[in-house]
């Protein structure tokens, strides 16, 4: 099946806009149905049939992860309950989870959206797609499994974790397409050439769907080497339904975020103003084509920019840079701000170096200590001097990036936990 979709994917950005218009006013009505919105336009003055352009939407109020836990569970929904077909909710470590209802619409546009990131990025029917995201509450799962059966590929639900079986699935059944989030590609990588399967000759894998946690694009290139695939990086969080929100295209610069199906926006976390082009700053969506669980400017904490200029491939609709993180994932050390990716892109470019590593943030005597632990290539010398040597050369290259001088320890292949969900990078061990 085909899921290049020309008449909406390269739109012209009038044509789009006055979409997306027509989709906002709609939604806008519809929301107050939930008694969330209800109260919150009360509350705030809101009148829908006053917003008559998109330079309106700022005229409204945001939406924040606390409003989806407060009003836990079924307070944001939209319409009635025996019209939703689906419930996903986020991991919820901390006091309620939030919870996204889906009608039946809602799950088939989800599923569309899906299918045509995955066409966009070269899989087609013929290929097997093998799943390797957590099923059940968790949105890579189910969202990928619908978009993937959409666009006809054989879909294999892997699920999540146990390595070998993984590769018996991708060696038996000839998989071609894996979804699977970068920290574990590697690691999938390394149980493969640790049981004498070179992927690139034993398996059939060309393309990869990687994301759901921040990856630099130093560790992008070495998975596509590893696996000798080409990888692509996908957004998604399941206030947003899940996978699909944005993907990028072959030109694997930028993300193209769907603009028929959500407003963008970067802002300034500060004073909540839109940036430029080009500007970081925080990701904020708004749905306007979900019927079941409309949200409004939602505040993700994403940290990323819009790509000023038009793609090369055609499609109109907006570009975002790979995430530098997330705004809770900041470290503030000696007033220094850092972002886990950094280290991570230092570390990438670094051939002697494994793909696992862990920061630990401590403050010992009063002053901020940062130890960074990372894993030997398994193929790397034991000799002391040459070690030596290359912790000086790395530890370098990091307080050029960092402008702070952390501790670097290598440790050897294996030694550092290892994750079957999202990689937990740091451990800050102050007490503030
Ligand atoms: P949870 O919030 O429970 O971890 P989600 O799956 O909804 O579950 O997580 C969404 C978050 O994951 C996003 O807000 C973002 O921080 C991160 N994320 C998802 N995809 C990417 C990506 N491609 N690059 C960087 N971060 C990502
Ligand atoms: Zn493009």
């Amino acid at each position: 099946m085909k899921y290049w979709q020309p008449e909406i994917e390269t739109m012209p950005r009038k044509e789009l806009e006055a979409l997306q218009l027509e989709r906002l006013k709609f939604m806008l009505i519809t929301a107050q149905n939930s008694p969330f919105y209800k109260k919150l336009f009360a509350e705030k003055g809101v009148e829908p049939n006053k917003v008559k352009s998109l330079e309106d939407l700022r005229l409204l109020p945001f939406t924040s992860k606390d409003d989806l836990r407060e009003n836990y569970p079924f307070g944001m929904v939209a319409i009635p309950l025996r019209e939703c077909v689906r419930l996903h909710s986020s991991s919820g470590t901390t006091g309620n989870p939030t919870v996204v209802l889906h009608s039946r619409k809602d799950l088939d546009e989800w599923a569309n959206q899906v299918a045509r990131c995955m066409y966009m990025v070269g899989i087609r029917d013929y290929d097997v797609f093998q799943n390797t995201s957590g099923y059940g509450m968790f949105t890579g799962g189910l969202g990928f499994q619908y978009g993937a059966e959409k666009l006809g590929c054989l879909t294999v639900p892997a699920a999540a974790g146990n390595s070998k079986r993984q590769i018996k699935f991708i060696t038996d059944f000839g998989t071609t397409c894996l979804h699977i989030i970068p920290s574990y590609a590697t690691r999938l990588a390394e149980v493969m050439y640790a049981e004498n399967i070179d992927p690139r000759k034993d398996t059939k894998l060309h393309t990869l769907c990687i994301g759901a946690e921040p990856h630099s694009e130093e560790q992008r290139q070495r998975i596509e080497q590893l696996l000798g695939v080409r990888a692509f990086n996908c957004f998604g969080m399941s206030e947003m339904n899940g996978p699909g929100v944005a993907f990028e295209c072959t030109e694997q610069n930028g993300l193209h975020i769907w603009e028929d199906y959500t407003i963008v926006e970067i802002i300034n976390p500060e004073t909540l103003e839109p940036v430029a082009d080009g500007e970081v700053g925080e990701l904020v969506l708004t749905t306007i084509n979900r019927q079941a669980m409309p949200l409004i400017r939602y505040h993700t904490r994403d940290l990323t920019s819009i790509i000023p200029g038009k793609c090369p491939c055609g499609r109109t609709h907006k570009r975002i840079s790979r995430f530098k993180g997330r705004s809770d994932d900041m470290l503030i050390l000696k007033g220094v701000n850092i972002f886990p990716i950094q280290i991570e892109r230092v570390l990438m470019m670094f051939q002697e170096l494994g793909s696992n590593y862990l920061i630990t943030v401590e403050n010992i005597d009063n002053n901020d200590e940062m130890l960074i632990e990372v894993e030997l290539n398994d193929l790397f010398t034991d000799d002391y001097a040459v070690l030596q040597n290359l912790t000086k050369n790395i530890v370098r290259q990091l307080k050029d990036e960092l402008l702070i001088t952390p501790k670097l320890k290598l440790v050897s292949k294996g030694s550092l936990p290892i994750h079957e969900g999202k990689a937990v990078r740091v451990k800050d061990l102050r007490i503030f």
